[in-house]
């Protein structure tokens, strides 16, 4: 597999100029939109065939979220693109100085297989914006996504300036041989130190859009009926494979009893009584994952749920129960709907756990007390923080969505999108006139004209 021709097109079309006007990024941006509107339909199949996604929760977590950012980055693209004048010292008065936002060049866009359309257009979005060529390849598990991305975006987008190529390690590893100008990647970390390691090879910089175990820390006086329906809907909305999902909760023993009762309640009011007859409850998307995530469950003790269908890849929504550090569920992310809690003695020592731990992609905390909230804030590291909720910071545009350490590197959304994938370039215009004083800088450096 030789994509060196692909890639060099991309190259010429991205030399010819015709990404830079904002005239012409305003028109990929509307095809975007064009694409998902006129295609709801098709894209929902393809959503319900890979992933068994509702319509709804794949218009609220997929669809709805790209036109937004495609419609916030037409109407900021001229803000966005303008120079930014900067301060200037005494010594550059007479200068013009500013910014100007250069587009990459050649991105490559690399998707996973959880929200495989939104994973794929957002980044797009923001490579548009700034006025990129992109090589898109969508995840290989999420068959059907991935199928409508290779058919779809040449009917939308500029031929010349994006393409699609579908398939799996080896044409990713093939494709990873090439040099491109940033590299886009979405998925776990073990695959993103491999893609680091090519991007390595031509300097090329790099977003890492990875996972992680991310906690959940609910304290004694709170509300738990709110607690329990925003942190199953976090959770078990698209079975669990969700990146900012909650990976698992810590909460004081004594509340542990009319948590795990409060969550049974709001599995029932969202899934039924049997998640598996309800429209709204995913799949796991394929066998290896089902056999993966049923392996993660033993040895620890069912509080709610634990049914399996491995005919329908069912996996339905489970709590564990006095779950401790060390059992398997809690060694690597979860990545699927089960939710273990770990009985702590305090916030203090959730803390201390979360301390000892990667750092992870979100980390969420229930509480009515600020300082509680405040000390997660000051004494522990994660992608973000959300006080009171699970999961809706990614629906924020101003807000800067990314990881930090093992969950990533690099933000996108808004308009970090457009900073992703453009180069912040320094220009100095400098005036001609009065050259004399310049003469302190110019050699010989007497000590008569420094006045030592
Ligand atoms: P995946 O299996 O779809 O892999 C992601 C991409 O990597 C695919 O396009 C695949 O072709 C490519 N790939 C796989 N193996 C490769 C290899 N050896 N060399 C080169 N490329 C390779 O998805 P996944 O990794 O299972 O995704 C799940 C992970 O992604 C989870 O950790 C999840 O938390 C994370 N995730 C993060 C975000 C985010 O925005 N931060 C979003 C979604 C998923």
């Amino acid at each position: 597999m030789d994509f060196s021709k692909t890639v060099k097109d991309l190259r010429q079309s991205f030399a010819s100029g015709k990404t830079r006007s904002n005239e012409w990024r305003t028109a990929q941006l509307k095809g975007v939109i064009k694409l998902i509107q006129e295609n709801e339909e098709v894209i929902s199949e393809a959503l319900y065939k890979d992933l068994h996604k509702n319509k709804a929760e794949a218009a609220i977590m997929e669809l709805i979220l790209c036109v937004n950012d495609a419609v916030n980055a037409i109407n900021s693209l001229d803000s966005w693109t303008k120079p930014e004048k900067v301060s200037k010292g005494a010594l550059y008065l007479m200068d013009n100085a500013y910014i100007i936002k250069e587009p990459l060049g050649v991105a490559l866009i690399i998707g996973a297989w959880n929200y495989p359309i939104q994973l794929i257009l957002l980044p797009l979005i923001g490579a548009i914006a700034a006025g990129n060529c992109a090589l898109i390849k969508p995840s290989e598990v999420s068959e059907a996504s991935a199928r409508f991305i290779e058919e779809y975006i040449p009917k939308y987008l500029d031929k010349d300036c994006f393409k699609v190529i579908n398939g799996g390690v080896a044409e990713t590893t093939a494709i990873l041989e090439q040099r491109f100008d940033t590299i886009f990647y979405t998925g776990n970390s073990q695959v993103a130190k491999i893609v680091m390691a090519a991007a390595a090879k031509n300097l090329t910089p790099v977003i890492l859009e990875l996972g992680g175990k991310s906690p959940v820390y609910i304290d004694t006086k709170t509300d738990l009926a709110v607690v329990a329906r925003r942190l199953c809907w976090g959770k078990f909305c698209n079975a669990g494979q969700t990146c900012i999902a909650p990976d698992y909760v810590m909460c004081p023993k004594e509340i542990q009893d009319e948590l795990i009762e409060k969550i049974k309640a709001s599995v029932e009011e969202f899934y039924t009584a049997d998640p598996k007859t309800s429209d709204s409850y995913g799949r796991i998307v394929n066998n290896r994952h089902f056999t993966r995530i049923q392996r993660l469950k033993q040895g620890s003790t069912v509080a709610v749920g634990g049914e399996e269908d491995e005919k329908e890849n069912y996996i339905s929504p489970t709590v564990l129960r006095d779950v401790k550090l060390t059992d398997t569920v809690m060694q690597d992310e979860i990545f699927g709907p089960l939710l273990p809690i770990v009985p702590v003695k305090d916030h203090t020592e959730a803390i201390d756990i979360i301390n000892t731990r990667e750092k992870p992609l979100a980390l969420y905390v229930f509480t009515k007390n600020s300082k509680i909230s405040q000390e997660f804030c000051d004494r522990t590291s994660s992608g973000a923080i959300v006080v009171n909720d699970t999961v809706v910071h990614g629906g924020l545009p101003t807000l800067p969505f990314g990881g930090v350490g093992n969950s990533g590197l690099g933000s996108y959304h808004g308009k970090f999108s457009f900073n992703a994938f453009s180069h912040d370039k320094p220009v100095l215009e400098k005036s001609l006139a009065m050259d004399s004083v310049n003469n302190i800088r110019y050699p010989p450096y007497t000590d008569k004209k420094l006045g030592w």
